[in-house]
């Protein structure tokens, strides 16, 4: 071991060695990993190590792809074996609506260029002869699954590392991590001090343990998992090289072909946690005691559906931990605060996500961005919230609990809520209405106006959807109320405040009491927010973005922040209010308000500080409905009593409140894009066309040249409106998009344009396509659907109302 590092990965899993893999694959040799024991000794030696692609990310997926595609060249470099068996798997169906939902899932595969195919039952058998076909609608073959050895794995990737030039030390625990004043690490280990410019937390089962060591908390907690390894299974002996995996979706079980038997795994409805707080620094190379009585449920179905396990032995039991967070994706990334600190854990798929996760982080070491849109396993992606302990085992047990359970695209999880709530929860509550959760913030979605309404969970339409489409009318026709507290808001104040902004934004920064839509941009040219910038004062804006992403985008902000001159507070939980849109809403306002609210005194896209009703309020002329609009926030202690103002005043006038689903239905007919759908950080403004939102002239700002650059190519997908001719389902998002066998694009968002009359999507098209007007298909739950890209948007295309103009 050297006394200095440019970079030490702490931790010998899978996922460490990836980690230290890439980094010398980016060039970074000067490198070394330190492991406290022996290579594997955490989660990863005592692996099935199964892998597959799939994922409910879809830029996740790709780096899943990416994980299983480099395997042999890792085999390769290290002269190690890896064990690899690509036998493909197969998810089988129990139920029609399962069934529906694989047919759906094939056509997801084909948009990620996988060439899945679904199989009868006894097609299936014949792939797997012990699989009993009873009550089967049939099964989803996916070729990018298989598994492997996960030492050999391990080993192979840390070979590969060593033979470009990296350590490995083993042996050595790493006792606390402190800054030094140049910047430095300190890594203080069993071996001595090392230091180092970068530390990446590799921890795995000690993860948690390893970010305190920094002063984070990282929302992840190990869990125990079962499987089991029969004796030889003649008719799997019988078999000449692989058999497919299986996934028992019904039954909460997979197995996979392991030797002369079978590896069968459970996923039980009744998980335990284990050392939440991480595992015990001397806990070795141990497996617990198996659980039957805990897992005997699931396990007599998997009994069921592989009949040949009554008859044969039990060679061995495998009750591990490993670690889960809230939704089940990694934890990769730089924190906020804690400079070339980089974690890489709460992996609980190491290897379908090693590479992906090395990837990103080497990437990021090395170019300041990971290269991806990685914000689906972003260590920014949850706030402080998500590391309470009750949160977390909340929320990890109904993941594992969920793991094959159907997800419908309208269903609302239960566990750890609600937790944030605003001080209009309960009133809104007790006027009907559903909630979803925006980063552990309660949201309604609508409000139903019967007691007692069940929303149905359903792959197609509702039977919310009829109020939905009220809410809608309300807005378009006279005025609706929506909360707007799941926006994030940053005061940026000082001196420096323009200048800075000016540099951050590609858009141009408005004058006093004038609001921009700002896109911010990498310096790839590529999107990092659709924010809005308002100026409150010569010295003082507000930006405005999304809810979700505070963390993300606080750590961006504060990258780019000068030394001093400027200062941005985040005030989100400061100041929440109502969005009141539609065409009562001046008069509304106007009730409440002592200023002259129209059009004259106060036109579309200015801002003001105001007494509305009780309140100092800032009232935004701006709207995401397409209607004359107002954004009204007001300090978070006045919140509620604005609620009760905007009713009385609204009420002669027909204001309705109304929840996020009649938003999407608004917006999307007058084709307003929303971040994580049409905006994400793997589009540039010309394709999401921002492109009259960016400054072109400005000297100099964030991902200047590229954007340029990227103007004058000419993006090749761009964003579309379309029209589908769907009935009883719309489309969501990832669906595929074709003219005959081409792929020409896919869905970022859709839904039933309730005022239009018409399913619509937000998608991209390449460019020729988008262009044409020709005939597309797109696959909605499965089912191909025609559409057609919309020569304009359907709803006010020259934006007469929300400017309050006449025709
Ligand atoms: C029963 C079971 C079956 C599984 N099956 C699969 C499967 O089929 N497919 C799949 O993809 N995943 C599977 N997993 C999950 C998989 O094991 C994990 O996703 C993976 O091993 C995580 O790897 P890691 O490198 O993040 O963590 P770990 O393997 O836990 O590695 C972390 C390492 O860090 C070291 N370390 C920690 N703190 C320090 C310190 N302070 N100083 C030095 N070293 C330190 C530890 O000793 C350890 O070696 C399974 C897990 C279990 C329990």
């Amino acid at each position: 071991m050297k006394d200095r590092y440019q970079v030490v990965v702490i931790g010998g899993g899978i996922v460490g060695c990836s980690v230290l893999y890439h980094l010398t694959l980016r060039g970074m040799t000067d490198a070394a990993l330190i492991e406290r024991e022996e290579l594997t000794a955490g989660s990863t030696w005592h692996a099935a190590g199964g892998f597959h692609a799939m994922n409910a990310d879809t830029r996740v997926a790709a780096l899943q792809k990416y994980t299983i595609g480099l395997y042999p060249q890792v085999e390769e470099e290290s002269g190690q074996s890896a064990g690899l068996h690509m036998s493909g798997g197969m998810e089988l169906a129990e139920t029609p609506e399962r069934w529906h939902w694989l047919r759906s899932e094939l056509q997801w595969l084909r948009t990620q260029d996988t060439d899945a195919y679904l199989l009868a039952p006894e097609e299936a058998v014949d792939l797997v002869p012990i699989l009993d076909p009873t009550g089967l609608f049939g099964a989803l073959f996916d070729p990018l699954e298989g598994n492997l050895d996960p030492n050999g794995a391990t080993q192979a990737y840390a070979g590969a590392a060593r033979k470009r030039g990296a350590d490995v030390i083993q042996h050595n625990r790493v006792l606390s991590l402190s800054r030094l004043a140049n910047g430095e690490w300190r890594v203080e280990t069993e071996q001595g001090d090392v230091h180092a410019e970068h530390v990446v937390n590799a921890g795995g089962l000690w993860a948690r343990r390893v970010g305190k060591m920094v002063g984070i908390d990282h929302p992840l907690v190990p869990m125990q998992h079962h499987y089991l390894v029969t004796d030889t299974v003649p008719q799997v002996a019988a078999i000449e090289g692989d058999m497919p995996a299986v996934t028992d979706l019904e039954g909460f079980t997979y197995l996979q072909k392991e030797g002369q038997g079978v590896l069968l795994g459970v996923y039980e409805q009744h998980p335990r946690h284990w050392m939440v707080e991480g595992a015990d620094w001397d806990f070795g190379r141990t497996l617990f005691p198996e659980e039957l009585d805990r897992i005997m449920p699931e396990l007599s179905i998997g009994f069921r559906r592989f009949p040949v396990l009554e008859d044969v032995g039990i060679r061995r039991w495998v009750n591990g931990a490993f670690t889960f967070t809230p939704d089940g994706n990694p934890l990769v990334g730089p924190v906020d605060g804690i400079p070339n600190y980089w974690a890489a854990c709460g992996c609980m798929a190491g290897f379908s996500q090693c590479a992906g996760i090395g990837l990103a982080v080497a990437n990021w070491i090395v170019d300041g961005d990971p290269g991806y849109d990685v914000f689906g396993m972003d260590v920014a992606r949850f706030g402080p919230y998500a590391s309470n302990d009750r949160y977390l085992r909340a929320t990890t047990a109904q993941f594992y609990a969920r793991r094959f359970v159907m997800a419908y695209p309208n269903e609302e999880l239960p566990a750890g809520r609600p937790l944030k709530t605003t001080p209009c929860y309960d009133e809104l509550e007790s006027v009907g209405a559903r909630f979803t959760v925006n980063w552990g913030l309660e949201v309604p979605l609508y409000f139903a106006p019967t007691p007692g309404f069940e929303e149905n969970d359903t792959l197609g339409r509702s039977n919310a959807e009829p109020i939905v489409g009220e809410e809608v009318a309300a807005v378009r026709t006279a005025a609706g109320a929506y909360e707007i507290a799941q926006y994030a808001r940053y005061e940026v104040a000082g001196p420096g405040a323009e200048a800075w902004l000016d540099h951050l934004l590609a858009g141009r920064i408005p004058d006093v009491s004038a609001i921009r839509l700002a896109p911010m941009l990498n310096e790839a040219g590529r999107l990092m927010g659709d924010l809005t910038v308002a100026r409150l004062d010569g010295d003082r804006f507000w930006l405005t973005g999304s809810y979700y992403l505070q963390d993300w985008h606080l750590r961006w902000f504060r990258g780019h922040l000068p030394p001093n001159g400027v200062t941005i507070t985040n005030i989100t939980d400061g100041w929440m209010g109502f969005s009141v849109s539609g065409p009562a809403s001046r008069a509304i306002l106007a009730e409440l308000a002592h200023d002259d609210v129209g059009n004259e005194a106060f036109g579309f896209l200015r801002i003001r500080e105001m007494d509305v009703g009780s309140a100092g309020a800032v009232v935004g002329r701006i709207s995401l409905t397409g209607e004359l609009g107002y954004e009204i926030v007001v300090p978070a202690d006045r919140h509620r009593t604005l609620l009760h103002e905007l009713r009385e005043a609204g009420a002669p006038s027909g204001l309705r409140l109304v929840g996020d689903r009649a938003i999407d239905s608004l917006r999307l007919e007058k084709g307003y894009g929303i971040w994580s759908a049409e905006f994400r950080q793997d589009y540039t403004p010309a394709m999401a066309g921002l492109h009259r939102y960016v400054a072109f002239d400005k000297e100099d700002f964030v991902g200047a040249d590229s954007v340029r650059r990227a103007r004058d190519e000419g993006p090749a997908q761009r964003l579309v409106l379309l029209e589908v001719d769907a009935t009883d389902a719309d489309a969501s998002a990832d669906e595929g998009i074709w003219v005959g066998d081409r792929r020409v694009g896919f869905v970022t968002s859709g839904a039933y344009g309730h005022h239009v009359g018409a399913s619509l999507a937000l998608a991209y098209l390449d460019r020729d396509v988008a262009e044409a007007a020709g005939e597309l298909t797109v696959y909605v739950v499965g089912d191909p659907r025609t559409a057609r890209v919309l020569p304009e948007i359907p709803y006010d295309p020259k934006g007469l109302r929300l400017r309050d103009l006449d025709a």
